[in-house]
Order: C-alpha cells, then structure tokens, then sequence
C-alpha cells in the first residue's frame, strides 16, 4: 500500500494523502466525495470543483453501465469529459441497487473492465451489502461472497485504477474485524466500509462507533478509510476519530430537493428557519423568507450550495481540529447536538485503548470540556504508564497542594489522570486546563489513578491530599490510604 500517506494523527484520525494515479492527482485526506448523480447533476460537477474545492467525487458506473443514453458517450470520452470534473473520479458497481432491487445483471470482473473502460480512477467490485442485526448465518454466508468477489477483483488487470474493496459483516465486530482483514490482504487499495447507512439513518451512532472500530482494529493502519454513505456534517469528527478518511454524499442534493438544511448540528427544515444560522454566501445573501418564495428549482440549487458550503466548512474543520491536535475537543462539541451523537461519543471513548495508539504523545493543549473528557485516551495512557515509574520510598505524598518533608518522596495529583511525579508536572496532559467547578467523573478518573500507583506498590505507605473530593472517588481509593482535605486543619 504506497498510495495513501499519513501526515499527523489526533486519536485514531488521520491527515493523508491519497495518490490516485490515474486521475494524476493527490487527495488531501479527510475528505468527502460528493455524490454526481450521472442524469441529474444539481451541482455541475465543474462547480464542484471551482467553487467547493472538490478534489474528488463519486459517480455510480452500474447506471452508467444500464443507460441508453449515456452509456455510448461515457465510453467514447470518458468520465472526466462527460462530467467536467478533472480531479479524481470514484466509480460505485451496483451493489446499492443489489441491496435495493435483489437483483443486478453484472459481475465483478464485466463491472471493474466497464469501470476502467469509461476512465474511473477508483473502482468498486460488486460486494454484497450486509444489513445491520441479520441473523449471522446470513452475515457469514455474505461475507463469504463478497471476500470471493473481492478476490476475483483482485485479479483483473486494471492499470492505474485503485480499486476498493468494500468491508461488510453487518453489525457483529468479529466478522467486521475478519472481513477487514481480509480485505487488506487482497492488496486492493481503498477500504470502504459497507452498508452502514441504515444505522446512521436510525441514528444509531453507538452502533455505527463499534463498527468502525471493529473494522479499524482489522484494517490497521494501512489505506484510506472510506465511510460508505455518510454524508452528514455532523457525523465527520467522529468519524475522522476513529480513522475514517473518505466520506460521500448524496445528502447535500437529497436534503435540498426537500427543503432540509444541513448544519453542524442537525438538520434544519426551511419552513421552521426565520435567520440562516451559517455565514456561506448563501445565507448571507439570502433570508429563508426569500428562499421560501422562490421558484422550486432556484431554491433546490440554493439549498445545495449551502449544504455544500457546510459540509465542505466541516471538513475542513476537522482537518485543522487534527492539525491543532484538538479533534477530541470538536468531537466533544459536535456530539452535543443530539442525544444520539452523545452515545456515539460515549461508544468511542470504550475505544480508547485503541485510540490511543496512534494519538500523539504531546499536543498544544487538553482541554477538559465535559465528564466525558475524563475518558480521553490521553487519561488512559496516564494510567497505564504508572506502572513504569520507580517508586523507591517507604511513604508516598500524593498532593494536590505543596510537598511535606514528613515523606520520602511528594507526588502531585490533578483529576482527571491522578498521581504523577513532580517533575512532570509541566508536560503533556498533565498541563490539561480543567475547570474549577470540574465534574464527578474528573475526580474517580483521578482516584482510579491513585488505586492503580497504590495496587502496584503494596509495600508503600501512601498519604492522599485531596481537594474536596466526592464520596464517589474516595470510595475507589484503597483502604490502606491515609486521607486528608488539603484545606482542612489539622
Ligand atoms: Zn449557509
């Protein structure tokens, strides 16, 4: 895999560079592929392209493939032409039509050739889109389909088009794990993770988190990550932070043609709007009264443009959240615009073992925004590297207030991580910014930390000087402690 590089990483999310060698371009990674429908474009494609930044999008070739009208010219000039776009084009096979109608009428192998003939610089085979909570006898059986057809991807000679090989395994991380690994083993070159739109559609995004994770544990780092189907802004950073990288959408066109507006936070109907809370041209030209009173098409083209701008506004984002190391903090914010997106957060941080891997070591800064921060990988991580510390005394302070030479040795302790030695007090995370009306979680976060130092020096005898801290932390703080508040007197 020489094809996709990563620049910084912020928890499992990634910066990248996606060389797509027939399109003679490179993707900058996260990014989204808008969805060009090849008959109806409310977007032209070029637009795309001059006024979004669009560096790549996404087309279905199987429509293509059955059209009588375009099916001869796709052909004879080849996509680029056909649809005015001269960055990277990715063809999808007909595997969503499969899931709709139960029925398509091309192979793999007819619908890679047909791909590569009409000039696609990412093809797709034709998987079998498992769908979420089936029994797992069907999901097996599937699966086992779709690793055969990818397989025989694999085979076709395909010059300079990367071809995808999509992971499925419906809602069971084993299979979702399996099936990724597999996948890369196939030595194709994007990784699409499949039918997860009927979870996102139920905003199910717990779910949609453990997916993901399964399939990352077994794709590992290698290849772009591609989200199948997702398409709404509010969903990127968390997807960007368990290690997605590609994202498509139809939504900007679909929500548009309804009167939806998409934001950071949800979706907005037309009807209910009296300001445009966004700064796009769009809505600093227009109100929603004037959009209301026009003409269905205009509005339908408005709309879009907007729901691009925001879109387009949130990947961007989320790049720079990387960049700044602050895609936790986004991710903190973004998952309180729905109760749904908040166990989506919840479900991420059981991941954080995993995140924790690639998440760098120092960033500029921890910002401590919610009970949830006390879940961080950084939190983690602090934790686990207690047990590489000495400890060579026979009675410890640990302090949130200043050292005592009544002990050998003065440890400081900060919620959310805990006891940590002095000297580091001025490194990363430990230079965290909490507030000081801090939370309950912050606290047994801390005191979790002080029951693993003292679980793994039995001998030791430890003394905890706390800052007021709960009843729900101390309880975690092992008996053999001695306890005292820092502003009591004694
Ligand atoms: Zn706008």
């Amino acid at each position: 895999m020489t094809n996709f590089e990563v620049r910084a990483y912020d928890a499992a999310g990634r910066l990248g560079e996606l060389e797509v060698p027939r399109a003679g371009v490179t993707v900058q990674t996260p990014t989204i592929l808008p969805v060009v429908n090849p008959h109806v474009q409310t977007v032209d494609p070029s637009a795309l392209e001059s006024e979004f930044g669009a560096e790549i999008l996404i087309t279905n070739s199987y429509i293509l493939h059955g059209s009588e009208d375009l099916r001869e010219p796709a052909l004879e000039r080849g996509l680029h032409d056909l649809l005015d776009f001269s960055g990277a084009i990715m063809t999808d096979s007909g595997s969503f039509q499969l899931a709709e109608y139960g029925d398509i009428d091309v192979t793999t192998e007819e619908i890679l050739r047909f791909q590569y003939d009409i000039g696609s610089d990412i093809g797709t085979p034709v998987d079998i889109p498992t769908p979420p909570d089936v029994e797992r006898e069907r999901a097996e059986s599937e699966l086992a389909t779709t690793q055969d057809r990818l397989g025989r991807a694999a085979e076709v000679d395909t010059g300079e088009m990367l071809v995808s090989a999509p992971v499925q395994g419906s809602t069971y991380p084993d299979l979702r794990e399996r099936a990724a690994r597999d996948a890369t083993s196939t030595g194709l070159d994007v990784f699409p993770l499949g039918a997860v739109v009927p979870l996102m559609n139920e905003y199910r995004y717990a779910d949609l988190a453990d997916v993901v994770a399964a399939c990352k544990r077994g794709l590992g780092e290698t290849g772009p990550v591609h989200l199948f189907g997702a398409g709404h802004p509010m969903m990127f950073a968390m997807a960007a932070a368990l290690g997605c990288d590609l994202f498509d959408s139809a939504a900007y066109a679909l929500y548009a043609r309804d009167d939806r507006y998409l934001t950071v936070r949800g979706t907005e109907l037309l009807d209910d709007l009296e300001q445009f809370p966004c700064q796009c041209p769009i809505c600093t030209d227009h109100t929603p009264a004037e959009l209301r009173s026009m003409a269905d098409e205009t509005r339908e083209d408005l709309l879009a443009r907007h729901n691009l701008h925001v879109t387009y506004g949130e990947i961007r984002t989320v790049r720079q959240a990387i960049r700044s190391g602050n895609l936790m903090e986004l991710v903190d914010s973004r998952a309180r615009g729905h109760p749904t997106m908040l166990d989506g957060y919840r479900a991420l941080l059981s991941h954080a073992e995993q995140l924790e891997r690639t998440d760098p070591v120092s960033k500029d800064a921890f910002f401590y925004t919610s009970a949830e921060s006390a879940r961080r990988p950084e939190v983690l991580r602090h934790h686990e590297r207690l047990d590489r510390f000495d400890l060579d005394a026979d009675s410890v302070l640990l302090t949130e207030g200043g050292s005592n030479d009544r002990y050998d040795e003065t440890w400081g302790v900060v919620p959310p991580f805990g006891p940590y030695p002095r000297d580091l007090a001025e490194t990363y995370p430990l230079t965290a910014e909490v507030p000081d009306r801090t939370d309950r979680a912050a606290y047994e976060a801390a005191a979790d930390g002080v029951a693993r130092l003292v679980g793994l020096h039995p001998d030791v005898e430890f003394t905890l000087v706390h800052d007021d801290w709960p009843a729900t932390a101390l309880e975690t703080v092992p008996d053999g402690v001695r306890l005292r508040d820092l502003h009591a007197r004694d």
